[in-house]
């Protein structure tokens, strides 16, 4: 167990012989973990520049003799775009911390309930004019063994895509159940949908549907690769329905054994 990691595969030949083959993979787990540092340590370095010149921009647009001029409006876009870039980096880091973390989150009781109400909340606020009707439907008494700060970036990112990525007007709603397979959240959403051969590249970095029209919508493209990493990361699996035309469903499925009552008692009769 501590030498090298090996790659192992069995090779036949003539007369029914076998061979093993051993291939020592220890360069490829090193140069992934580069890989991993490099993205992090990239992401660090260009954050703080960011914030900078996000912050004098800031400063430029309040200030009443260059607002009333011609620069008014390249300002806010110069603004805009670094906020974007910023909003990229965090994502990466988090990628990042998320991929290199093998360790199972330290667990703790969440209340899954209030922070979907909030969720929805900042929903209704981000689709602002386009007037999204978000709802809950939430099993009040249902909390979590989880990771806090990384269930909320999960769920949020799911219902931040279900506005950003649906009509105006659109109906949305988070769902938060247990069954005897485990706990569910889903956030279903009336919108277009998405084609069949689109869903199992969804969860890849960057991947989108239409490159041009949902980069617009000011998502990172990373959004779902995180939610897929901070399910895992909890034992469950990310589950993707939709149907051109009637809709999607982005689900997070977790194990039975991580679900909990309210106020963090034990669900299983006699726990
Ligand atoms: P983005 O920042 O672009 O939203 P994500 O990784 O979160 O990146 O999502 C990847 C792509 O999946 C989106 O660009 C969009 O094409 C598609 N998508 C995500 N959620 C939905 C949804 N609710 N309805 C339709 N398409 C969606």
């Amino acid at each position: 167990p501590d030498g090298p990691p090996l790659s192992l595969r069995v090779s036949r030949y003539g007369g029914g012989r076998r061979l093993l083959i051993a291939t020592d993979v220890s360069r490829l787990h090193r140069l992934e973990q580069m890989r991993r540092d490099f993205v992090a340590n990239v992401s660090h370095e260009l954050r703080t520049p960011l914030t900078v010149i996000g912050g004098y921009l800031e400063t430029l647009l309040d200030s009443d003799d260059v607002c009333a001029s011609r620069w008014q409006q390249p300002l806010r876009r110069m603004q805009q775009q670094s906020a974007r870039m910023l909003h990229i980096i965090e994502d990466l880091l988090m990628l990042a911390k998320l991929e290199t973390q093998t360790e199972r989150p330290s667990l703790r009781p969440v209340a899954v309930p209030g922070m979907l109400a909030a969720i929805a909340e900042d929903g209704i606020a981000l689709s602002g004019e386009a007037g999204h009707r978000i709802k809950t439907e939430v099993d009040a008494e249902l909390w979590l063994l989880g990771n806090e700060q990384e269930l909320r970036s999960a769920f949020s990112n799911l219902t931040f895509n279900a506005v950003r990525h649906t009509p105006a007007g659109s109906h949305i709603v988070l769902r938060w159940y247990a069954d005897e397979r485990g706990a569910h959240m889903e956030v279903v959403d009336d919108g277009d949908g998405i084609a069949p051969h689109h869903l199992p590249r969804l969860t890849e970095r960057f991947y989108r549907v239409d490159r041009g029209r949902d980069r617009e919508h000011g998502g990172t493209g990373l959004g779902l690769a995180i939610v897929k990493h901070v399910v895992i990361r909890h034992g469950g699996q990310m589950r993707i329905e939709s149907r051109v035309g009637v809709g999607s469903t982005f689900a997070c499925d977790f194990p039975a054994p991580l679900i909990i009552g309210r106020g963090g008692r034990r669900a299983a009769a006699g726990e």
